[in-house]
């Protein structure tokens, strides 16, 4: 039987990031990489062209100091593999004054003094105009924020831990994990592996590999829609920002044009939460694509009220919406899941943490919040 020091089982969003790091600290191991897909495909969580990226953490005080990290690991990961990722556009959050999201973002703002502007309603109407402001709304600028290229930074950290040693296979798929006296064996569609441990990074397919999971994670859908604005010069990265948007009770989210006609313009469908990925809704039906369109226009007026492009893709959850970073079996087994729909962001911070995990048993970019127990007890607060 084949045998390695490391098999990441998934890579995508934090597999990769996971691979990238394990080789960059000990590029002498055997390190193996299995990926049922392609090397970038459309079915992963982080599909869909780009992702927002945020310093100012409004889930909590305690992911900041993560994203201060990430940022700098993205950016070292543009430098290695020579390809754009961050979208430094800012990350504009735009709602009625009090909403909590804006006080929990500009909590994180002070509590670790990030660059930010805070702009009213007539600042806004005169600074970004492609919005529909109320007179109660309030915009909150995190100057270090804006967006990622997703599938660029999956195909970046996957093709980097190849350059450093690593090795990848695609169109694999991992059957099953056992922890045997020898080491974890990997079961895959093309044999069996023995690993002396095994990251598991399989996002919305992870309770397929990891059953005893299955009380502790959900797959939660998200729509993405891109619509055309009629003045697209209003809308490149050098006008326009990463955006979240409140207005009347509905959020919406987007990022400039970055194909040169449309933009990233989502206000958020509810879609239904199931236990597998195979349950999950399949798409929109028109009567959402309606509403989103119209939401769209309230939110932007210059755009077209119908999606030029859309798409519905899935990602683990827990209950907290914080993820499940922790180990099986001993340590043998390391896990991260339950990126709860805003997982991108963390996705170097976390593959570090992995990694470290991996190598040394603890990592500073974890959180005990994120363990199994601690999400079944629901004990220790954010
Ligand atoms: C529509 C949408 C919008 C989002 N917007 C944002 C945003 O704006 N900002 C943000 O920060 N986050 C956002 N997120 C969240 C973020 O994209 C996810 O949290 C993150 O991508 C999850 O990464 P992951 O590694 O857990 O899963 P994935 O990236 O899906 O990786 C899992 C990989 O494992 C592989 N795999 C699974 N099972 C097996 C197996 N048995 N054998 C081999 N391979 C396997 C899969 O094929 C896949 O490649 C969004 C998510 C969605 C769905």
């Amino acid at each position: 039987m084949e045998r390695v020091d490391v098999v990441v089982v998934g890579l995508g969003s934090m597999g990769s990031m996971a691979l990238w790091r394990l080789a960059a600290a000990r590029p002498d191991l055997r390190l193996l990489g299995i990926e049922q897909y392609g090397g970038v495909h459309f079915h992963g969580a982080y599909a869909g062209e780009s992702r927002l990226f945020r310093v100012a953490a409004k889930e909590g005080r305690i992911y900041t100091p993560l994203l201060v990290r990430s940022r700098e690991l993205w950016t070292e990961l543009e430098q290695a593999s020579g390809r754009e990722i961050l979208l430094k556009v800012g990350a504009l959050s735009v709602g009625p004054a009090g909403h909590p999201d804006l006080d929990a973002t500009l909590q994180s703002i002070s509590d670790h003094d990030l660059p930010h502007e805070t702009m009213d309603a007539a600042e806004l109407r005169a600074r970004y105009p492609q919005f529909h402001i109320e007179a109660d709304d309030v915009g909150v600028l995190d100057v270090l924020g804006g967006g990622t290229r997703s599938e660029v930074g999956v195909l970046a950290a996957t093709g980097e831990a190849i350059r450093l040693g690593a090795a990848a296979r695609f169109g694999v798929q991992v059957d099953g994990i056992d922890v045997t006296s020898d080491g974890v064996r990997v079961a895959t569609s093309e044999g069996d592996v023995l690993a002396d441990r095994v990251v598991v990074t399989a996002g919305p397919w992870t309770t397929r590999v990891l059953p005893d999971l299955a009380d502790l994670l959900t797959v939660s859908t998200y729509a993405l829609t891109w619509f055309m604005p009629r003045h697209i010069e209003r809308f490149t990265p050098d006008r326009f920002p990463g955006f979240m948007r409140d207005l009347g009770g509905v959020h919406a989210f987007g990022v400039p044009t970055l194909d040169g006609y449309s933009i990233k313009m989502c206000p958020q469908v509810d879609l239904d939460e199931v236990a597998d990925i195979a349950a999950r809704p399949p798409g929109l039906v028109r009567e959402q694509l309606v509403w989103v369109g119209e939401q769209a226009v309230r939110m932007i007026p210059d755009l077209v009220p119908e999606a030029v492009r859309w798409s519905v893709h899935s990602d683990s959850k827990t209950a907290a919406r914080m993820p499940v970073i922790d180990t099986v079996a001993d340590g043998r087994i390391v896990v991260a899941a339950g990126m709860s729909g805003n997982g991108f962001k963390f996705a170097p911070v976390y593959g570090q943490a992995l990694a470290e995990v991996i190598l040394t048993g603890d990592s500073e970019w974890t959180r005990p919040q994120f363990t199994a127990a601690s999400h079944r007890e629901a004990a220790v607060p954010v």
